[in-house]
C-alpha cells in the first residue's frame, strides 16, 4: 500500500509500505481522507527530532477493514479517526482524570507511530474515535485535529452564553474556534487577524466584530467594543504580539487560552496577574471524549470546516504552499484519487 513517509533530507516520499499484522487490541483501517497540518511540516523538518521512515498524518479518516481478536468496540465497516493523540498509557494520573492528552507516555500518530497518510493504517481500537454517520468524512478529517483543538480551547476558556470572547488568528484553527464559540457556546466573538481576506471569512462565519491588528490598536478597540474587556481569549496565532495583546484585553478574572505555538516567551506582568486575577492556561488538542463531542457538533451542522481535496502525490507541493502561507482552510488528501 502507498504511504507518505518522512525522508532523511526533510522531504516526503510516497513509498510502497507493508503493514505488520494487527495485534489482538488493534484494527486495520482503509484510509479515505487525511488532512495536512502545520505539525506535519514540523515532523517532516525534524523539528521534534528525526523520524525518518515514519508515515505522516494525524487527521485521518477511514473505514475499519479488520479487527483483532479482543476488539469489541469496533466492527468492520465502522468509520474512525486517526488523531494526534493516538494512544495513552491508560493508567497514569492524566489518563484516569480526564486529561489523557497530557499522559507522559502518550503516542502521536504520524510522529511516534505510523499515521493516517497512507492507504491503510493500524489503530488501537480503544483509542480510535468513531465518526458519526451524518458527518462528511473529508470535513471530519479537519475536526480530528483543528476542530477538536479549538473546541477544547473554547471549553478551557470557560466562556458562557452571551459573554465576549476574542480569538486571535483566523487561519485553519481560528475559523473553527470562531464557529464553535458562536454556534456551540453562544458567545459573542471578536475575530482578530492581520489579513483582511481572513477577516472577511470570519465576518461571513458570524463574528460579531472583526479587528485588523495591523490597522488599529487592538487593545483600545476591544475596550471600545466591550467596555471592560473580554471574558476570555483564545490565541491560535503564532505570534508573540498576539499573546501580549491577549493578556491586555481580558477583563479582571478573565482567562487567556494559548493554542498557537510560537517558540517565544510572552510578557506577563505579575501585578496584572495578581491584582486582576487573570488566568493564563495552555490547551493541547483534545481527549477522545472531546473529539466525540466535536464530531457530534460537526454532524449537527454547528461547524463547517473549509476543506480542499488533493491527491497523495501532491503532498510535497501542499507542504511547500503551507510553508509559504498560501493556504486558507485545510488541504485534505483524498485516497480515492
Ligand atoms: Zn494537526
Ligand atoms: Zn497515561
Amino acid at each position: 500500500m502507498r504511504a507518505a513517509v518522512v525522508t532523511k533530507d526533510h522531504r516526503v516520499d510516497i513509498i510502497d509500505k507493508k503493514l505488520r499484522p494487527i495485534k489482538f487490541n488493534e484494527a486495520k483501517v482503509k484510509m479515505e481522507y487525511c488532512g495536512v497540518c502545520h505539525t506535519d511540516l514540523h515532523v517532516k523538518n525534524a523539528d521534534f527530532g528525526d523520524v525518518t521512515g515514519r508515515t505522516l498524518g494525524h487527521e485521518g479518516i477511514g473505514k475499519v477493514i479488520e479487527v483483532g481478536s479482543d476488539v469489541t468496540t469496533l466492527k468492520v465497516g465502522d468509520r474512525v479517526s486517526v488523531a494526534w493523540f493516538f494512544k495513552g498509557c491508560g493508567h497514569c494520573e492524566y489518563c484516569v482524570n480526564g486529561q489523557e492528552t497530557f499522559c507522559r507516555s502518550a503516542q502521536n500518530a504520524g510522529y511516534t507511530v505510523d499515521g493516517g497518510m497512507a492507504e491503510e493504517c493500524i489503530v488501537d481500537a480503544d483509542y480510535a474515535v468513531k465518526v458519526p454517520e451524518k458527518l462528511d468524512p473529508a470535513k471530519a478529517s479537519s475536526i480530528t485535529c483543528a476542530g477538536v483543538t479549538t473546541y477544547k480551547a473554547i471549553k478551557v476558556s470557560h466562556i458562557k452564553s452571551g459573554q465576549w470572547i476574542a480569538i486571535f488568528g483566523m487561519g485553519g484553527l481560528g475559523n473553527l474556534a470562531l464557529q464553535y464559540a458562536k454556534n456551540v457556546f453562544n458567545a459573542k466573538v471578536i475575530a482578530i487577524d492581520i489579513n483582511d481576506e481572513k477577516l472577511a471569512v470570519a465576518k461571513k462565519l458570524g463574528a460579531d466584530e472583526v479587528i485588523n491588528g495591523k490597522e488599529v490598536d487592538v487593545v483600545q478597540k476591544v475596550k471600545e467594543i466591550t467596555g471592560e474587556g473580554v471574558q476570555s481569549t483564545v490565541i491560535t496565532a503564532v505570534s508573540k504580539v498576539a499573546f501580549n495583546q491577549a493578556v491586555d484585553i481580558v477583563k479582571a478574572a478573565g482567562r487567556v487560552v494559548a493554542v498557537g505555538l510560537p517558540t517565544d516567551t510572552m510578557d506577563l506582568s505579575i501585578p496584572r496577574l495578581v491584582l486582576d486575577g487573570i488566568e493564563v492556561v495552555g490547551s493541547l488538542v483534545g481527549t477522545r471524549e472531546d473529539l466525540r463531542e466535536a464530531f457530534e457538533f460537526g454532524a449537527q451542522g454547528a461547524v463547517d470546516p473549509i476543506v480542499a481535496l488533493r491527491p497523495l502525490e501532491d503532498i510535497n507541493d501542499i507542504l511547500e504552499e503551507m510553508e509559504q502561507g498560501k493556504i486558507t482552510g485545510r488541504m485534505v488528501i483524498d485516497f480515492s484519487k
